[in-house]
């Protein structure tokens, strides 16, 4: 069992794929001032499977947009996989979103028209990939998620579970830097979240980069490093060994201690 020091010093060797340092977001609202984010400073590794947790309001959501480069921070830094996103304007920030991440959500966002397939090529579709390699990459991606006997139904002709991995492949499919996932067993019973929850813990063992947001125990059982928001700040931040008995806690960089500086 390494320490906390250890764990650290493991992680801050490599570039890491997310950074924030004093992320404040706020939202006007009229007169007054709405404080959804108050101060967020972490990292995410490479390779890292990370829950981020909290109760509703707490800011998981505004903090997932930031992330997810849907929105951007009042005041503060985020580094995307090495790049600053205060550098960049709507065009760079639409780019960035489709090269560096696959998102999943909770309502699955597949076309109802469409076969599986059709919608695992659409993001390729957008980064202008040639149509018989988006078709080849559609499959492989469909197969990995155990959808290569699906890959021509439509999301009606699925179930859940099928549909929400149907989008994970679509997810993985421009072989994003990171797969940011909001609540993706939101609208699943408990087998189909089982099924899904492998799919993301067969990612991370290949070495992909997860982040999801969940207020369920036993979904965020599945990440190995737990997240914890509350009024806008990190109040917990822990990971787990491999067999979820030690915990360790995480440290994070001093305030004013860039990643990149
Ligand atoms: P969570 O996803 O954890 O439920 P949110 O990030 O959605 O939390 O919200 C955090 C806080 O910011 C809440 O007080 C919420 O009301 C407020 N908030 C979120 N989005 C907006 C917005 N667009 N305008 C004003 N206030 C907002
Ligand atoms: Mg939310």
């Amino acid at each position: 069992m390494v320490a906390d020091a250890s764990v650290g010093a493991s992680h801050s060797a490599q570039r890491p794929v997310i950074a924030m340092r004093n992320v404040v977001k706020q939202y006007r609202m009229g007169d007054t001032e709405v404080h959804a984010l108050r101060g967020i400073s972490f990292e995410i590794a490479q390779g890292d499977f990370v829950a981020i947790m909290g109760t509703s309001g707490s800011g998981k959501s505004t903090l997932m947009n930031i992330v997810g480069c849907l929105d951007v921070p009042t005041r503060g830094h985020y580094w995307l996989d090495g790049v600053d996103v205060r550098t960049l304007d709507d065009d760079d920030l639409a780019r960035i979103r489709n090269r560096k991440i696959g998102f999943v959500f909770q309502s699955f966002n597949l076309l109802p028209r469409m076969s599986a397939i059709a919608n695992v090529e659409l993001p390729l579709t957008y980064a202008g990939v040639h149509p018989r390699q988006r078709r080849a990459r559609a499959a492989v991606a469909l197969q990995s998620v155990g959808l290569g006997q699906r890959m021509h139904h439509v999301p009606s002709e699925m179930s859940g579970g099928q549909q929400q991995r149907a989008a994970v492949a679509r997810a993985i499919v421009t072989n994003p830097a990171l797969i940011l996932a909001d609540e993706p067993t939101g609208n699943l019973d408990t087998e189909s979240s089982i099924d899904v929850m492998s799919v993301f813990a067969a990612l991370h063992s290949q070495g992909r980069t997860v982040v999801l947001i969940t207020h369920e125990d036993d979904i965020a059982a599945y990440a190995q490093r737990i997240v914890k928001l509350r009024d806008g700040q990190i109040v917990d931040d822990h990971r787990r060994d491999a067999s979820g008995a030690r915990r360790t806690h995480v440290a994070h960089a001093e305030a004013g201690q860039g990643a990149f500086q």
